[in-house]
């Protein structure tokens, strides 16, 4: 997607704005974006949209980073922090200390999480750290039981777990183990569940799903059930290209992880809170986890702030264990941060007054269908998404086998058209990105369908030019 860039070679310039985009090392950013084309710096936010430095409006369509989901500009969780932050802007939740704020989300997370009984929340930073503890949490339990050889873990191809070192291992995104000298060895990947790119002729999807169940436990066999510990999965892949899972999909796998004493962890970090229509994507799948990670939507990210959800079997072997050894030895600094948890608080409340779910349920139908009503278009090979998550595919003869070259660049040309017309997607090569705050009304929905089809024909013609040199 790097086609059109000219590497710039004065890095230490400022730009018209005045600042010097290149000193950020960028996260998830090419070289070449932070040397060539200035960073699109966006200053304000207003409701769904975001203003950039020259005062240009985009329609958000990725909620940020699939994470606030009650837009940019909602006073109460401004007037959650500031309150706490007046009152204790910080202390800390180790060694039996902690604050109120914290003890009260973690029972507000409980009460919230309906698909599987969850017995205690512990809070971090992120998603990233919230999978990384998932780890720990799991290993420490497995020790705990006198099982030290059942550590491995499980995750799917394309899968987006985050990017600490353990996060990034259960990811099963290649650009994140490419010179960075990872997965970690315990993590396995299995099929990634996507029925379109992955179907043999004449399957179905549910015996797509049964087949992959199959490899799934031939896996398990060949690895030896005894050193595997959990199967982590996103109730639908996010970043990978939003992929919801095929029919009977989770409740095949959830029958071989059961069978060979293994732990399911949802990764709800993009799912929860409304995001497909359900409070939790384990709602809409009938997912019983063992484990549940959160972060974005739970604080509509005004403040960092994630957590691991932990059913009574493991949290009872962790507590037990940890009485004996003196203390449960992990942690971070910002663990149930006040700010975080309040902010978190009033996010959770205002979801609940305003019935997110039913909200997300009603709005949702339209955005579906009106842009996968843009199906038909030669250059699209799949759209596939359900509540408030969309993916487009780009390829050419609507084929998963014939990618667009990628020096063409046509899932990037296609964002640079959406920007021109005042929208922001998410671009990864082919694959186009689209998870709108919860609170987007219909006006935006239809906003967003037509920037999104002006886009689609200037990129139609763009291909239409391509193959004719
Ligand atoms: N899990 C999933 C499913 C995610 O989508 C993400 C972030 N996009 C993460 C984990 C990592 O979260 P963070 O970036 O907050 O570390």
């Amino acid at each position: 997607c790097n086609s059109t860039a000219s590497v710039q070679t004065d890095v230490t310039a400022a730009d018209a704005t005045g600042y010097r985009g290149h000193d950020m090392l960028a996260p998830f950013t090419a070289g070449w974006q932070t040397t060539d084309a200035k960073p699109l710096v966006i200053e304000k936010s207003e409701g769904s949209y975001v203003y950039d430095t020259n005062g240009k409006k985009y329609l958000d369509s990725l909620a940020g980073l699939w994470c606030t989901a009650l837009g940019g500009s909602e006073q109460r969780l401004v007037d959650a922090a500031t309150k706490q932050l007046n009152t204790l802007p910080f202390y800390h939740s180790f060694w039996n200390r902690t604050t109120k704020p914290s003890l009260e989300l973690a029972t507000e997370l409980l009460e919230t999480f309906t698909a599987n009984k969850m017995s205690k929340a512990f809070f971090t930073n992120s998603g990233s750290e919230a999978n990384d503890t998932q780890v720990k949490l799991v290993w420490y339990y497995n020790n705990a039981l006198g099982r030290p050889k059942k550590k491995k873990f499980i995750a799917r191809s394309k899968s987006y777990h985050g990017s600490t070192l353990i996060a990034a291992s259960l990811s099963g995104l290649p650009a994140l183990h490419q010179k960075f000298d990872l997965p970690a060895p315990f993590v396995l990947h299995t099929d990634c569940p996507h029925y379109w790119r992955y179907h043999l002729p004449g399957e179905t999807e549910e015996d797509f799903s049964t087949r992959l169940a199959t490899n799934l436990e031939n896996l398990i066999l060949k690895e030896g059930p005894e050193t595997i510990a959990a199967f982590i999965a996103e109730p639908v892949m996010g970043a990978g290209g939003v992929i919801p899972p095929p029919t009977t999909y989770f409740e095949k796998i959830q029958a071989v992880v059961k069978k060979y004493d293994i732990l399911f962890i949802a990764d709800e970090v993009i799912c929860a809170f409304g995001r497909l229509g359900t409070m939790f994507g384990c709602d809409k799948y009938n997912i019983k986890p063992d484990l549940v990670s959160i972060a974005k939507a739970l604080s509509s990210a005004y403040m960092p702030i994630g957590a691991v959800l932990v059913n009574p079997e493991v949290s009872d072997v962790i507590y037990s264990q940890s009485n004996k050894l003196g203390s449960f030895s992990h942690g971070f600094t910002y663990s149930g941060h006040p700010v975080s948890c309040a902010v978190a608080l009033e996010t959770l409340k205002i979801y609940k007054e305003r019935n997110i779910v039913e909200r997300v349920q009603s709005i949702s139908p339209r955005f579906q269908e009106g842009v996968k009503a843009f199906s038909d278009s030669p250059i699209i090979g799949e759209i596939r998404g359900t509540g408030l998550i969309l993916g487009t595919e780009f390829t050419d003869n609507k084929s998963p086998t014939d990618p667009f070259p990628a020096e063409w660049g046509i899932g990037a040309y296609f964002g640079a058209q959406c920007e021109k017309h005042g929208m922001l997607v998410r671009v990864a090569g082919d694959n186009i990105m689209m998870s709108p705050p919860f609170i987007f009304t219909p006006q935006q929905v239809e906003e967003l369908i037509s920037i999104y089809g002006k886009a689609l024909m200037a990129t139609e013609e763009r291909v239409k030019e391509l193959k004719s040199q």
